[in-house]
């Protein structure tokens, strides 16, 4: 039997068609359960996502937890620091307190006291410890002179700084003990008269001679020993450095205290002579009080 050829073409294209219909349906099954499982898998990262920002979000308080403690612990270290430095400070002031003390202890008061025609030095009055004066510094050498020994190293730096600085500078006289300087009185008395001996042996700078802090100093600018020192180079080089040795002129011209000895320096301290030179006052225009609070610095 003859299958007519349009027959053979339907079954053939319906056969086709079903084919197709089949396969695009298995497609779409297939697409479907294909995006099923990746919408699942969208599902399951969002979730995990969701999990992870969470945790993340807990993380972060936990830091913020941790911030917050580790800001207090430190805190609470700057408050312990604090008491500590206080305490500290509080201990260093009380052994600074002991400390001054101790070494006002050691230092003779006597070193910055204010002498005058009424008030004198004890003629029991002795030094300390008394050094040599190295012979090189002396005016005249065939005599020994003898200072404070606290106050030889600042003496011994001021003549070596004048004598690099081009300057002539000696010593006539340092220590003088009470008896000395009765019978230096005495001879100069003898010498000159009773009015020129009153006029530069003095009455005035005897106690601080006593002392042996004291310095009598002249140059070989001059002919004499004293006479016209202050218009020595040696003089002016004393008004401008000898406070940083220390030394401070007595009895400056024109004070209305004693007469002028330009030749006759006290040591006084580094820190009270330059207050006197910055300040353009002498000695004996501070009270004793304000003088006071120099004596534990005076060999600084
Ligand atoms: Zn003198």
């Amino acid at each position: 039997m003859k299958i007519p050829e349009q027959k053979v073409f339907f079954a053939l294209g319906g056969a086709l068609i079903i084919v197709l219909a089949g396969y695009g349906g298995y497609r779409y099954w297939d697409l479907r359960v294909v995006r099923r499982s990746l919408e699942a898998k969208v599902a399951e990262l969002g979730q995990s996502l969701a999990i992870t920002e969470e945790a993340l979000l807990l993380v972060r308080e936990d830091n913020a937890d941790l911030r917050e403690a580790l800001l207090a612990e430190q805190n609470k270290n700057a408050a312990f620091e604090s008491q500590i430095s206080n305490l500290a400070g509080a201990v260093g002031e009380i052994s600074g307190t002991v400390g001054t003390l101790e070494k006002l202890r050691k230092i003779d008061p006597e070193l910055l006291r204010k002498y005058s025609r009424v008030y004198f030095l004890s003629e029991n009055y002795l030094p300390t410890r008394l050094a040599v004066v190295e012979p090189k510094y002396l005016y005249n050498t065939d005599v020994s002179e003898l200072i404070l020994e606290s106050v030889s190293g600042f003496l011994r730096r001021m003549m070596d700084s004048a004598r690099e600085g081009g300057i002539a500078l000696k010593v006539v006289s340092a220590y003088r003990s009470f008896g000395e300087q009765s019978s230096l009185k005495a001879s100069y008395k003898f010498t000159y008269g009773a009015g020129t001996a009153n006029q530069f042996s003095a009455d005035q700078g005897y106690s601080e001679h006593q002392l042996g802090s004291t310095v009598d100093l002249t140059s070989p600018e001059i002919s004499g020993v004293f006479a016209n020192f202050e218009t020595t180079n040696a003089y002016r080089w004393l008004t401008q450095n000898a406070h940083r040795f220390g030394f401070t002129l007595s009895y400056p011209e024109r004070n209305t205290y004693y007469q002028f000895e330009p030749w006759h320096w006290r040591f006084v301290g580094v820190a009270l002579a330059a207050k006197l030179h910055n300040e353009d006052k002498f000695f004996y225009d501070l009270t004793q009080r304000e003088i006071n609070e120099y004596l534990v610095n005076i060999f600084d």
